[in-house]
């Protein structure tokens, strides 16, 4: 049953950035956390939000805000290792999961991408394009669920976008 495989998975994947999407988060993350925990391993989950999306859509268009989704995934992609988790949760809101990195170290690295997206050559998808990610990092310690991780992702992404974006917030 092939073509079962080939719809299940489009079903799994973004069709704009071709990472997986909200549903196959929702279907395997509970396992990750879980086994993370288990193992009394760390585990970490940000939420990075693209600042001022509407702006883009709206100065330029769909089109180019499409593109800037694909360059964001593949910003996030080049942060990851072979084994981390990239995900698009939903509109411009990109989910990363890493086991085995503490709140520092994944602080840390999410600063690195942070500044990697401001300094990216944005120019080369349309002339005068800048674009900046807000994003907001949560740390398993103990016994998280999936579900609280993502509530603790969003809350430290908002700190972040309310003290003026283009920042990375540790929940606390
Ligand atoms: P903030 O800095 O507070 O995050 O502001 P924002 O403009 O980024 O956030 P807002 O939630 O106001 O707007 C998000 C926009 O993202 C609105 C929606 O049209 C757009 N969007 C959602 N999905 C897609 C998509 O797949 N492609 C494109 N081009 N735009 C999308
Ligand atoms: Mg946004
Ligand atoms: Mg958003």
């Amino acid at each position: 049953m092939l073509w079962l495989e080939a719809d299940r998975m489009g079903f799994l994947l973004d069709a704009v950035t071709q990472l997986k999407n909200r549903h196959w988060l929702e279907a395997n993350l509970h396992r990750e956390v879980k086994a993370a925990s288990e193992l009394n391993e760390p585990l970490c989950l940000i939420m990075a939000d693209v600042d001022h999306f509407k702006k883009i859509n709206d100065t330029h268009s769909h089109a180019i805000g499409d593109a800037v989704l694909r360059e964001i995934g593949a910003l996030l992609k080049g942060q990851a290792r072979n084994d981390d988790l990239v995900a698009r949760y939903g509109g411009e809101e990109f989910v990363m999961v890493l086991r085995g990195v503490s709140g520092p170290q994944m602080a840390e690295r999410m600063e690195r991408l942070r500044a990697a997206v401001e300094r990216h050559d944005w120019g080369r998808v349309v002339t005068g394009l800048g674009v900046t990610t807000s994003i907001g990092v949560a740390a398993a310690d103990g016994a998280l669920a999936f579900r609280e991780l993502v509530e603790r992702a969003d809350t430290a992404l908002y700190a972040a976008k309310s003290a003026g974006r283009n920042r990375v917030v540790t929940a606390a």
